[in-house]
């Protein structure tokens, strides 16, 4: 781990620029609020955090979707217009291997690696969802 200060804000910058051809393509819109912050943490540790919330927040999304992304007053929200988690899903979408749902692929590893990530550096994770309608991720630094 490299721990150095680096202001979020660019390194989210930095991950859209890949997100948004793809987003176009899903016809998903992403919409950011995004403030100056600078914080300590591994780049890698960050960079795998915002590409598993952002991309689950894509794959998960409807046609026609948003993605809302925010980061102010030390709280990044990652909030998507997609499938919804059940609310009996949702305590176990961070465990290893877990999936709420089989219609999309992937290994359910993404969430598991964040959850890991947040634990390391003490920041707060939160989820809530309505089925079939929107789902947040809130992160509190
Ligand atoms: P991968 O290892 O490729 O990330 P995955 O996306 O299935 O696979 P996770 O990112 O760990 O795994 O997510 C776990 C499960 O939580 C997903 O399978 C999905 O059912 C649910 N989930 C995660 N993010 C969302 C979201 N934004 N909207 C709806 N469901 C979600
Ligand atoms: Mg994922």
């Amino acid at each position: 781990r490299n721990i150095q200060s680096h202001n979020l804000k660019t390194l989210i910058e930095d991950q859209l620029e890949y997100f948004i051809p793809l987003a176009n393509k899903k016809r998903v819109e992403i919409v950011c609020n995004i403030e100056n912050y600078a914080y300590d943490i591994d780049k890698d540790d960050f960079i795998r955090v915002i590409n598993n919330l952002v991309s689950n927040a894509l794959k998960y999304n409807k046609v026609n979707g948003k993605i809302y992304l925010s980061l102010k007053d030390n709280i990044l929200k990652v909030e998507d217009t997609g499938i919804g988690i059940k609310k009996e899903k949702l305590d176990d979408i961070f465990k290893r291997y877990y999936r709420a749902t089989n219609e999309q692929g992937g290994f359910g590893l993404g969430l598991n690696i964040v959850n890991d990530i947040c634990k390391e550096y003490n920041i707060k994770i939160d989820v809530s969802s309505i089925y079939q309608k929107s789902t947040t991720f809130q992160l509190k630094f």
